[in-house]
């Protein structure tokens, strides 16, 4: 930055830091990137066009030559950009009405022109089709503390076919919308060991990484068009039948807006947020669920985790036409997805709330590197949507709640990771869009959440709920990397356990988040042997062990354990006798086979490996139980009738 520019950049500052009163007194995050952007929505040309200021302060102690910027929008380009070819061409309908972003001015804060210093680059894949990160060379290198500055004129094309983005009819959902910086990583951030941009392409399997902003959002549009956004309405002029409304969102990585003529605005509150659902008119009956839904993860998440920092939070169910747009966060701003006919014991529009609040968190405020450690924000958030659903909608109905069919949310997920193959990737070995086929889902979402459940089993929940307290505390608006999520639960398990577990958990980790083991017990079997007396003649009869039983009706019992899978876990077992006794094991699971020995005036009637349902990596609980009592096959069938048609509704569902 040239000295000569310190008053237009500081009244850009004093601007933004007056304006930083209206939402929170303290800045949540670093702040670290900056956008003020004066826009128009075009209805019959479907853009969005106009002027960004934007920053980037160099917080590194790298003198560095240029800057990256996402250009997500060109993902829709057309069918030779990386996000297409990853999609196998499939988005390439005839109909489909394409999407990009165009630059079309980009100057300093000298008003040096840039435009000739930039180019589109393809870190990932050297695709030279794909135009979504952009790279400028500075006119002068940013030293460290420098703060670059600049002007970008620029249109952005929607695209029809919503995929979290684009226009359907006279629906708008606008993300992904604007030039955005990307991440410089210095070294010792994350896995940096030398200092960079981290500025990925668009791919068609990862979300999003970016440091948490200040936002300055004017839209002009359609008077007739209702909006929201991930900001707070600041002001609305009316000017004939247009109309401009300036947002502001504060220390949030992405701002996103929706425009629809049709919407229903409604307001609750909790606590200190206002909260704002925006939905199609013929759907408000289901208004009640989804605040209901919204507030329980409030709840439990500032209980169990860290309290919401924002005092807003706007919710959008899509109407149908703009279905694509569904599922989606953007932190302060996040879509739903319900439908006209929903029963009340189907909770899955209460996941779909659930789940993309909690991104809130992870994704939001923790703010981990989505293109490179997904599971760090899906995975997580999926585990903490599982306890959430559960506590509130039923231990054993958090998902469906029927007289005639009760399914858990913890089943639900722990599902597709039984039933794919793909439950024996690595979780974090390679970036999201190199997974080998049919992983990313698994990976991401369901291995990870089922093994921080199992880490739950074994730890206990209280631990669990410390971990993540501690991990918010250390890292809220700040970027963390799996090492560093690993490194919180060591901590918190060896401050709250000793070494109970061991020096550190490692052992858990290496296994599971990066292990490509299966988790199997089984009972092998049971043997009662009823003691006999010494026939012959004996010398030196050793009577000692079966002293104090009555020993016509003595047993040698065995519960004979075996491990099938590679996977060693700590886990209970409990024995159950014919006399009502019951006995709880440890078992560390080390060994490959392992006999837990009884004696006395009872036989084994039955054997449990994980009575609690603690491990739930374990691939197979049919195969954890066993009694010496037959029991009904019909059950069995039923059950796995029911699995089947969980497994067909989570594969159509997207989250
Ligand atoms: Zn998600």
């Amino acid at each position: 930055m040239e000295r000569k520019s310190a008053f237009i950049l500081g009244l850009f500052f004093v601007v933004n830091t007056l304006n930083a009163q209206i939402i929170n007194k303290v800045p949540l995050s670093e702040r670290i990137t900056g956008y003020k952007m004066d826009v128009r929505l075009d209805t019959d040309a479907k853009t969005v066009s106009g002027k960004m200021e934007a920053y980037w302060v160099n917080r590194s102690g790298d003198t560095v030559p240029d800057i990256q910027m996402h250009l997500y929008m060109n993902a829709f380009r057309s069918s030779r950009t990386t996000y297409f070819k990853e999609m196998r061409g499939s988005p390439g309908e005839d109909d489909l009405d394409l999407g990009w972003i165009e630059i079309e001015s980009f100057e300093d804060d000298n008003g040096f022109d840039l435009l000739p210093e930039m180019e589109y680059i393809s870190p990932d894949d050297g695709n030279e089709a794909d135009r979504t990160v952009l790279r400028v060379i500075l006119h002068e290198p940013a030293k460290p503390g420098d703060t670059v500055f600049v002007k970008i004129g620029f249109e952005t094309k929607l695209p029809s076919r919503i995929r979290r983005t684009g226009y359907s009819g006279n629906y708008y959902f606008v993300a992904q919308w604007f030039p955005k910086f990307g991440v410089y990583e210095p070294a010792g951030m994350r896995y940096a060991t030398v200092g960079g941009w981290n500025c990925h392409q668009f791919h068609a399997t990862s979300e999003f990484y970016s440091n948490h902003s200040v936002y300055d959002v004017t839209v002009t549009l359609p008077a007739n068009y209702i909006t929201g956004s991930g900001g707070m309405l600041i002001s609305e002029t009316a000017d004939g039948i247009m109309k401009t409304q300036v947002f502001r969102g504060e220390d949030i990585v992405d701002f996103a807006w929706t425009a629809w003529p049709d919407y229903a605005v409604l307001t609750d509150r909790w606590n200190n947020v206002n909260i704002t659902l925006l939905m199609p008119k013929d759907r408000i009956n289901q208004a009640e669920r989804q605040f209901t839904a919204v507030k329980n993860a409030l709840e439990y998440f500032g209980k169990n985790v860290g309290p919401y920092p924002w005092p807003h939070l706007t919710f959008v169910d899509p109407p149908s036409i703009g279905a694509g747009a569904g599922g989606m966060e953007y932190t302060t701003l996040f879509t739903s997805g319900s439908s006209y006919f929903m029963p009340s014991f189907f909770h899955k529009p209460e996941m779909v709330t659930v789940h993309e609040f909690g991104h809130a968190y992870f994704m939001g405020i923790i703010a981990s590197n989505e293109f490179e450690e997904p599971w760090l924000d899906e995975g997580v958030n999926s585990f903490w949507e599982v306890r959430i659903m559960d506590h509130f909608y039923g231990n054993n109905s958090g998902r469906i709640n029927h007289p005639l069919l009760k399914i858990s949310d913890a089943a639900a997920t722990r599902l597709p990771y039984l039933r794919s193959s793909a439950r024996q990737a690595v979780s974090n070995n390679e970036y999201s869009w190199k997974y080998p086929h049919g992983t990313y889902f698994i990976i991401s979402y369901f291995k990870a959440a089922t093994w921080l459940n199992t880490l739950m089993g074994i730890v206990g929940e209280e631990t669990i709920n410390e971990v993540f307290r501690e991990y918010y505390r250390k890292w809220a608006f700040k970027h963390p990397s799996g090492t560093d999520f690993v490194n919180v639960v060591n901590e918190v398990v060896s401050r709250e356990h000793g070494d109970k577990f061991g020096p550190d958990m490692n052992w858990f980790f290496d296994q599971t988040l990066y292990g490509t083991g299966i988790c199997d017990y089984k009972v092998q079997g049971i043997d009662n042997h009823k003691y006999q007396k010494p026939q012959g003649r004996s010398d030196s009869d050793d009577i000692s062990e079966i002293a104090g039983f009555n020993v016509d009706s003595l047993y040698f019992s065995v519960a004979e354990l075996g491990r099938i899978g590679e996977i060693m876990l700590p886990v209970d077992v409990l024995i159950h006798f014919t006399n009502g006794d019951e006995v709880l094991e440890k078992w560390d699971g080390k060994e490959r086979y392992k006999d837990f020995k009884y004696t006395g005036n009872r036989e084994i009637e039955w054997v449990k490996i994980d009575p609690e349902f603690k491990i739930s990596m374990d691939v197979d609980y049919n195969n954890n139980s066993m009694t010496m009592t037959p029991q009904k096959a019909p059950l069995h069938r039923l059950v796995n009738k029911i699995t089947a048609f969980i497994e067909f509704y989570l594969s159509i569902m997207l989250l």
